[in-house]
């Protein structure tokens, strides 16, 4: 993939930003890559031209063998709806003048034929596998905690029955007790549900643990990856070492 941005500056100039350079990934089913680099390195705009959401300047995203390019209307939106996002921040990514119920819902609504009654089965259904209440569905984001509303997000992005979601920094403003219920509670679902997950994190702590395969990322290129173990125990590039270093 190869993605770039070209930015106005202030003084009327142009810059061209290349975020994403050759970078080349490959996600089996049921697995989870962790992308980790610093601020800047393209994590989030890898992830992002995945789904389609921001141009590929050149380069193909397939999945389940199918490239994305090449399909249209019907088949594009079922496509779509096989890649989610998880963003960073609980507080912002809910409307708060929604229902959680509602919230969890939208994604049926402009998706699915469905009735009230199917709709609110599966929000019910939904909010079980996130480990909250049924009766959460009647309640508004302020009433939820940083974790419960990052599973209220979880919920909605598994409501299309996603292949691959997108983990952008999706714990990183939990605490450290909080990020780790989450990321069990994604880690039962991939198994439940058999999912795909591109986790991207700054924390090599956290990849750690949810990752079968890391990716390190540095000025949008993929300097190394492979299998978590390996990676961590004898990393190859003196990027990644430094980062393993500064891990206390
Ligand atoms: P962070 O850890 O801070 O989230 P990141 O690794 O996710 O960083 P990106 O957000 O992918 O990094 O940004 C990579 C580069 O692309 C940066 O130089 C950024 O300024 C630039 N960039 C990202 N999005 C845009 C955009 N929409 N327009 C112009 N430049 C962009
Ligand atoms: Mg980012």
């Amino acid at each position: 993939l190869q993605v770039t941005f070209r930015k106005h500056t202030l003084f009327g100039g142009r810059r061209v930003v290349r975020a994403v350079n050759d970078v080349s990934l490959h996600i089996a089913p049921g697995e989870t890559l962790g992308l980790v680099g610093e601020s800047g390195s393209g994590k989030s705009t890898t992830g992002r031209a995945i789904l389609k959401l921001v141009p590929i300047e050149s380069g193909t995203v397939r999945i389940e063998g199918q490239d994305i390019a090449s399909v249209r209307g019907k088949a594009l939106r079922t496509i779509r709806s096989q890649m989610q996002m998880v963003f960073q921040d609980p507080y912002s990514s809910l409307d708060p003048s929604s229902t959680i119920g509602a919230s969890i819902s939208e994604p049926l609504r402009v998706h699915r034929a469905m009735t009230r009654a199917q709709m609110r089965e599966r929000v019910e259904e939904l909010l079980e596998l996130v480990g909250l209440r049924p009766s959460h569905a009647d309640r508004y984001p302020y009433e939820f905690s940083g974790g419960q509303r990052q599973r209220v997000v979880i919920a909605r992005a598994l409501a299309l029955n996603p292949r691959l979601i997108v983990c952008d920094e999706a714990v990183s403003a939990l605490d450290v007790s909080t990020q780790n219920q989450v990321i069990n509670l994604l880690e039962d679902i991939r198994e439940k549900l058999s999912l795909s997950y591109l986790f991207i994190a700054h924390d090599l702590a956290v990849v750690r643990h949810i990752s079968h395969r890391v990716a390190v990322m540095y000025l949008g290129h993929i300097v190394e990856s492979g299998p978590t173990q390996r990676l961590y125990q004898s990393p190859a590039h003196p990027y990644t070492q430094a980062l393993l270093s500064a891990i206390p």
